[in-house]
């Protein structure tokens, strides 16, 4: 997105739900900076007054005017405080829901390759920093507008002349200390927010991979680059605060040019009597309290840049190309009971120049077994993601019973399909939440058989916290094949007619692959199965293998008749018998 002004209003349209409650607001603001002009200008009435020895019965407006305005301007303050700070968290909310629910259907993507770092730095600093919006952004400007307004009838009660002089200079200290933030401290914005995204994604990346940095000697070369970008920032930061003492300097400054021009101006009228010399202090009082808003101008221009970039960053993600989710056509299949699995000439490429699937037909009949093999790089996982809905196919078909995958919704193809995907990634928590995960409203007689089917009960008994033992991020604390079976448990909990398990055995010993193998025989009494695999052990099981190479099927069967062809699977199969021997 290049144009800021459709930034602007996209920014603003996300807003305008609470645009009620962002006018009560800014009404508040309005009223409290009012409010302290109010306070100063009748207190220093009061003052100026009592040193003329001005009887007390004359100052009884200018005694109440001074309550009033005194707890007048304690209230409003509260109550801006409250409506902003409520519109914050609510917006905060809206922009991270938003943020979450466009990003949804762009995760299946082709072309989505960014970092997880990245991502958490746009779903939290950026998001974070948009909150900012509304308080620092579109506030302060309405307030000073307000004021402008408020002060020039004020001053005009006394002299038209006062009203222009103070406007000029009110309004060009208002325009053009902050325009001289924007254009100094621009890039510093832009450049900090940029860092910060690249310091995240640095070290989430690091952290991910400390076993690496630590094995190759890396670590001190990590905590350099870590804490030349931390530098980096600080100098950065150290920018944008001699900028904002610089507002603060001029702000003081123009408050001071406005009070003595008027000043010049007025001093000659209380001489020809034209202005009751009380006023002059009132006058100047009041000019003062008025610039309080002036000095949150600049912070408005300095956020300005920052939403206006960390908005470029979500939306730079939020327009990548991706596949527009499908509206389910057809009714809910669930209950059909018939999920012969059709797969007709489907094509699929990541970056639209190569092929990685080409022209695959299959099928798979209810409660069959069906092996898919290949090297490595075929294809097969690619295949699973789309049977799986992840991944749109680019042509082709693909048939449960009678109704295309075209007319299913995503999460419609999920109630008949799951997969146990070659990475299983367990969440941090308990060994249970992670299971429940797949059937929130699972019994324990579930869990306990998908346990026993996973070949994970011992394993679980032997922990002292048993199903409440807590799981580290990623399954840190776990070996590989126990991730797998907590996620082939977690699969066989989900219960769906066909279930595709991508590469589960990869990290097993002989024996509790063999057991697996037995747990899926047993399943498929009920259940449709794909199994992938590079391990080509008992493949009688199956009733089907199909054989991919570079993305294409290149023989199809059952393993006794592709033994028999002695072609492409045979040299597989022998050469894999041979690595065991
Ligand atoms: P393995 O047995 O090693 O898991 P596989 O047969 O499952 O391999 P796939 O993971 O399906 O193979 O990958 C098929 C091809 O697609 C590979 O060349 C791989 O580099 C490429 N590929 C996989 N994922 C992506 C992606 N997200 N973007 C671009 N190319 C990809």
């Amino acid at each position: 997105m290049k144009n800021k002004a459709q930034i602007f209003n996209k920014l603003l349209k996300l807003t305008l739900d609470y645009k009620f409650a962002m006018l009560t607001a800014t009404l508040m603001a309005f009223l409290a900076v009012g409010s302290g002009i109010g306070l100063m200008m009748t207190s220093s009435f009061i003052i100026a007054s009592a040193a003329l020895q001005t009887p007390i019965f004359k100052l009884q407006v200018a005694i109440v005017g001074v309550r009033f305005f005194g707890i007048a301007r304690g209230i409003f303050r509260y109550l801006e405080r409250y409506f902003s700070h409520n519109i914050t968290f609510k917006l905060l909310a809206k922009f991270r829901i938003w943020f979450f629910q466009s990003l949804e259907p762009l995760i299946p993507s082709k072309k989505f390759d960014l970092t997880s770092g990245d991502l958490l730095s746009r779903a939290t600093e950026d998001v974070e920093s948009l909150e900012h919006f509304y308080v620092r952004v579109i506030s302060p400007p309405l307030v000073f507008l307000g004021i402008s307004l408020l002060m020039f009838i004020l001053l005009g009660i006394f002299d038209i002349r006062y009203s222009f002089i103070f406007s000029i200079l009110f309004v060009g200290s208002g325009i053009g200390i902050p325009i001289l933030t924007l254009i100094l401290s621009r890039k510093i914005g832009i450049e900090l927010v940029n860092l910060k995204a690249i310091i995240e994604e640095t070290t989430v990346d690091y952290f991910q991979g400390i076993k690496e940095l630590l094995v190759y000697d890396l670590y001190e070369n990590w905590k350099k680059e870590i804490l030349s970008l931390q530098n980096q920032i600080l100098a950065l930061e150290s920018k944008m605060n001699k900028i904002q003492s610089l507002n603060e300097i001029l702000a003081g400054l123009f408050m001071n040019l406005t009070v003595a021009v008027l000043l010049f101006v007025a001093i000659p009228d209380v001489n020809t009597g034209k202005l009751n010399g009380i006023y002059l202090s009132v006058i100047t009082i009041g000019i003062m309290a008025s610039f309080e808003i002036i000095s949150q101008m600049p912070l408005a221009f300095q956020y300005l840049s920052k939403s206006f970039e960390s908005a470029k960053r979500l939306y730079d993600i939020l327009e990548l190309p991706y596949a527009e989710p499908k509206k389910a056509v057809s009714p809910n299949i669930i209950n059909n009971n018939f999920y012969n699995l059709k797969v007709h000439n489907l094509n699929f490429s990541y970056d639209g120049i190569r092929n990685t699937l080409s022209n695959i037909n299959f099928e798979l009949k209810e409660r069959e077994k069906l092996a898919i093999v290949g090297t490595s790089g075929a294809g097969k996982s690619t295949l699973a993601n789309i049977l799986a809905g992840l991944l749109p196919p680019d042509s082709g078909e693909i048939l449960i019973g009678n109704t295309s995958y075209y007319d299913l919704a995503p999460e419609q193809i999920r109630q008949i399909i799951s997969l146990v995907p070659q990475k299983v990634h367990l969440f941090a928590g308990t060994i249970r939440e992670n299971l429940l995960f797949a059937k929130p409203d699972a019994t324990e007689g579930e869990i306990l058989e998908a346990l026993q089917m996973s070949q994970l009960q011992s394993f679980i008994e032997r922990l002292p916290k048993k199903l409440d033992t807590y799981i580290a991020e990623l399954g840190n604390n776990l070996s590989g094949g126990e991730i797998k079976r907590i996620g082939i448990a977690r699969a066989l909990l989900r219960n769906t007619p066909i279930i595709i398990f991508d590469e589960v055995t990869s990290h097993l010993d002989p024996f509790t692959e063999s057991a697996i193998l037995d747990s899926i025989l047993k399943i498929s009494k009920e259940k449709s199965i794909i199994y992938i695999t590079h391990r080509l052990t008992r493949m009688d099981i199956f009733n089907h293998i199909i054989v991919i190479q570079n993305g294409q099927i290149v023989e199809q069967g059952k393993h006794s008749e592709l033994i028999k062809h002695g072609f492409y699977y045979s040299k597989l199969f022998y050469s894999f018998a041979k690595r065991l021997e």
